[in-house]
């Protein structure tokens, strides 16, 4: 969810005109807000972090538009759930992830893009992040970013490494 979309829920309008203090802290937005907040941090999604923060800074509050918040909060926490941080350890035995790695498998194959290995010789499959989700966390959930590879082409490229294995028609038809 976007900060936005949290706030336009929070005050029923479809453009926020305000925010709490301790909002603006969670969000990491300077307050009082500045004529232009809305444009320049509307669209940032909220992560886990800052819904943590928020949580906090809301019950803290003791406002009346506090326990609003935290409601909103609550259901957009589910939300958050199902969509973990690409970064957090959590990531891999995600849903969404699972979800998603088996589609993968399911459209590329199961053998290595690389190497051609599969499990019927002995290979380990591994779901690939081609743009590694440390550096490309909006990508972390998305096919045209995986690869099948087998884990020991899969151990030879660190997550600087942005080789795509994929044979060259399939990877130009995922940037299509
Ligand atoms: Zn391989």
């Amino acid at each position: 969810m976007r900060i936005k979309d949290y706030l336009s829920a929070k005050y029923e309008r479809k453009k926020p005109t305000t925010m709490l203090g301790c909002e603006a802290r969670a969000f990491g937005i300077p307050y009082p807000l500045k004529t232009g907040w809305l444009m320049t941090y509307g669209d940032i999604e909220i992560t886990s972090d800052m819904a943590a923060r928020l949580r906090k800074g809301l019950e803290a509050s003791g406002k009346d538009t506090a326990v609003t918040g935290l409601e909103i909060l609550d259901k957009a926490w589910l939300e958050l759930k199902a969509a973990p941080d690409a970064n957090s350890r959590e990531f891999l035995q995600s849903k969404a992830w699972k979800r998603l790695r088996l589609q993968a498998l399911n459209k590329h194959g199961r053998q290595c893009q690389c190497c051609g290995a599969s499990p019927a010789t002995g290979a380990v499959l591994n779901v690939d992040h081609i743009l590694p989700r440390r550096l490309f966390p909006q990508l972390a959930l998305q096919l045209d970013n995986l690869q099948v590879l087998c884990a020991d082409c899969n151990e030879g490229k660190g997550n600087w490494d942005m080789t795509d294995a994929r044979p060259a028609t399939t990877a130009a038809e995922s940037r299509k």
